[in-house]
């Protein structure tokens, strides 16, 4: 049975309060902040954060200072691509300034996740518009929370023929459709929205990439 007990590190003085100090693991404070820190990561419980935390110590120093650089340095060089949204370096982004693309398609996802899920189809050459969000009174999301003026005002700057809506087919989604749809009538716009494949409240970034194909394959005109 493991203690979850490890040495402290050479010169390291544990306080009375190091070990133990009321938490179900004996971590001391150092140990127990790194928990803590991988632990409020999504998708991170407390058994993964204990071992990456472990799999930390267990590395040489310059392991972590590169990790850590590469922590500060994304948060430092990535912002939005002013043109679509998406994370990147530069603005406008990768895919906004490339000439291989048909900027007169743009496909509407709600996070950077989803484009990339769409990029990773290696079917699609068309630019993107990242909205950061879906409309959720729940969540307490409005459309001016999200980019969907910005998208209204690129479509009309910008040669559009069509928008492709790649919006999960959840309450959520739907309700943003319509909004989108609407405004994008106006604009006489041809609009569509991706459907066939798609398992209903599925996210796009779980699904594989031949769903994603048939799905966009599969859009209608809403
Ligand atoms: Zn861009």
């Amino acid at each position: 049975m493991s203690l979850n007990v490890v040495p402290p590190n050479p010169g390291y003085t544990p306080t009375a309060a190091g070990y133990g100090g009321g938490s179900r693991h004996p971590y001391t404070p150092p140990l127990s902040n790194l928990v803590e820190h991988f632990q409020r990561l999504p998708g991170i419980g407390p058994k993964t954060a204990q071992r990456l935390a472990f799999h930390i110590l267990k590395k040489p120093r310059g392991d972590a200072e590169a990790f850590a650089n590469a922590l500060i340095t994304a948060k430092e060089a990535i912002g939005e691509c002013e043109q679509c949204y998406n994370w990147s370096e530069h603005s406008p982004c990768e895919i906004c300034t490339s000439t291989t693309r048909n900027s007169s398609t743009i496909c509407v996802v709600p996070h950077t996740e989803d484009l990339y899920a769409l990029e990773r189809t290696g079917e699609f050459t068309h630019q993107y518009h990242v909205l950061h969000g879906l409309i959720s009174p729940l969540e307490g999301l409005g459309p001016d929370d999200l980019r969907l003026r910005e998208l209204i005002a690129r479509c009309e700057a910008q040669q559009v023929d069509e928008v492709i809506l790649a919006l999960p087919p959840t309450v959520e989604g739907d309700t943003t459709s319509l909004y989108l749809a609407r405004l994008l009538k106006a604009l006489e716009m041809k609009t569509t929205r991706i459907a066939f494949g798609l398992p209903v409240g599925g996210e796009l970034d779980y699904a594989d990439t031949l769903t994603i194909t048939r799905a966009i394959q599969g859009r209608r005109a809403v």
